[in-house]
């Protein structure tokens, strides 16, 4: 409305996120007329810049949706024209005091509202805070601060840094983004499950033989290992988003779509499940390899990281959720670097058809001849559901076919990026995609034990080469609970 403003001061605006996520998810908000009448947006870092470098700067990280081409140009230079820029230390109150005035300057008297955006490394996180919610809280309106993983490595420094925000911060103005929760398919997931009857009621042990979280990256570290090798990839991917799917796929149905009831049952769900066993868990790192002349290097190769690292660039883990409607199931995790794709998808396969009529048509090969419902989350994103089906002609052969629904044939708007909705949720203050401190806890607590075995034991990964499928312990995890991993047939 007229009466109130929204400043978003992107904190660590020099930095890769905002180039590559912030500054453009803010645009593409603006140009679909989503952001308030009145906004202003800050740029806040060390960096020396002027209002014209930042403008420089974020102009070249634009872009136009392929379907919103129209005044594109024009558009970006409103948008640039509102952003602005103050240069401070993360640690300084006098520096939070000088974007406070020219905030007040910019919301001329109207109602204030303050995001910030914590786009810096997580050891000044609590000092930037301390600093912006003394010196630049709003006044008369709400200040909320979004922040980025990771929200600790452990249970213990995760409830330290939980604690130490909420020295300055009330839990409701704290937004932990978990991006892969503003992921277009993942939104989905409740819509499927709950809105068509031929889904929900297999969503069990009953119908349900197991379920696949796979996560794979085509690429490795490229001399960016150092943050990545103070965490590994079951605190990058596992514990956090591929939990949070866990959560959402496998939740009880809440209440209502209200973020407090669906966040009660994400809770509920991870409070079911027992702590990780270091014998359901394969850990793996990618080492060098040649391949049609081309070499590519391992892990330890990246110099940011150390020689004798251990840490996993892959992992695999069987998970169950020790409740009535998922006892005995295994909710089989898979995460990697430098493997032979870059997809992110949920699997779920179906149990047999009891008494198949049809078995010998398939030999002995009843794997094949299960459901299995995909959901591929990234890239090219569909719903596919495999069935059997009856080859046409005059006898009688099955194969397995796909009921497909693949997204950029199906519908010709752009999707957006999470940082979109996620952004636009925080400044609504819709808190159903971030995640709450007792949701983190949970989390948490499931892959501390875990981490800290694999630490002290010094545990060595398997090694698997750039580019492969990863190690062959996976296989044999999954084989443990009778499983095969259902991305390893031919392409889809
Ligand atoms: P970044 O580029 O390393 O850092 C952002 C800014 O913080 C830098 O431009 C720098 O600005 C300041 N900074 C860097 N190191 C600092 C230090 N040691 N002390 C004080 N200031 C420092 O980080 P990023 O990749 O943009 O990521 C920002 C946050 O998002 C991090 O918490 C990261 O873990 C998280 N994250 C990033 C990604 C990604 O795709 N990049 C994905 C998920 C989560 P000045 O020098 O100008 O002050």
């Amino acid at each position: 409305d007229d009466k109130s403003t929204v400043s978003i001061t992107v904190v660590g605006a020099s930095g890769d996120l905002a180039k590559k996520k912030i500054f453009p998810a803010l645009f593409a908000l603006y140009y679909e007329d989503c952001l308030p009448k009145h906004f202003t947006i800050f740029g806040y870092a060390r960096s020396k810049m002027t209002d014209a470098e930042l403008r420089n700067m974020v102009r070249k990280t634009l872009t136009c949706r392929i379907d919103k081409r129209e005044n594109c140009g024009e558009k970006m230079e409103e948008f640039l024209s509102r952003c602005f820029y103050q240069s401070g230390q993360y640690d300084s109150e006098e520096n939070f005091e000088e974007l406070d005035k020219k905030l007040k300057e910019h919301e001329a008297g109207r109602v204030s509202n303050r995001l910030f955006y914590l786009s810096i490394p997580p050891n000044i996180f609590v000092n930037a805070v301390k600093c912006a919610t003394l010196s630049a809280t709003s006044a008369n309106g709400w200040t909320r601060v979004i922040v980025e993983k990771p929200f600790g490595r452990d249970s213990e420094s995760s409830a330290a840094l939980t604690s130490a925000l909420k020295q300055y911060l009330e839990e409701d103005q704290i937004f932990r983004i978990d991006h892969y929760l503003g992921k277009e398919l993942i939104e989905n997931l409740s819509v499927l499950r709950f809105s068509n009857l031929i889904f929900e009621p297999l969503w069990s042990r009953q119908y349900i033989r197991n379920v696949q979280l796979i996560f794979s990256e085509d690429f490795g570290t490229e001399g960016r290992g150092g943050y990545f090798d103070h965490y590994g990839i079951i605190r990058d991917i596992m514990q956090n988003h591929l939990l949070q799917i866990l959560a959402i796929f496998a939740m009880e149905t809440p209440v209502s779509l209200d973020a407090e009831d669906i966040r009660n049952e994400k809770v509920k769900v991870l409070r079911s499940m027992m702590p990780l066993r270091a014998d359901d868990v394969v850990i793996g790192q990618y080492k060098s390899h040649t391949k049609g002349g081309v070499s590519y290097p391992g892990y330890t190769d990246d110099k940011t990281v150390p020689n004798d690292s251990l840490t996993p660039t892959f992992a695999a883990a069987a998970l169950f959720i020790n409740n009535a409607r998922w006892d005995g199931v295994p909710f089989l995790m898979k995460a990697g670097k430098a493997l032979h794709n870059r997809r992110a998808e949920i699997r779920v396969q179906f149990r047999h058809v009891p008494g198949n009529l049809y078995n010998r048509s398939f030999g002995t090969d009843l794997d094949r001849a299960t459901n299995e419902l995909v959901i591929r989350v990234q890239p090219d994103e569909a719903i596919y559901l495999k069935i059997n089906n009856k080859v046409p002609g005059l006898g009688m052969r099955l194969d397995r076919s796909n009921l497909n629904l693949l997204y950029k044939a199906r519908y010709s708007k752009e999707i957006p990026c999470a940082y979109e909705r996620l952004l636009l949720d925080a400044i609504e203050g819709e808190r159903r995609l971030f995640i709450r401190s007792d949701e983190l806890d949970a989390a948490w607590s499931l892959f501390t034990p875990l981490l800290k075995e694999l630490d002290e034991k010094k545990i060595i990964p398997e090694y698997y080469p750039y580019g492969s499928r990863g190690p062959v312990g996976a296989h044999y995890l999954a084989a443990k609970y009778n499983v095969k991993w259902g991305d390893l047939g031919v392409e889809e």
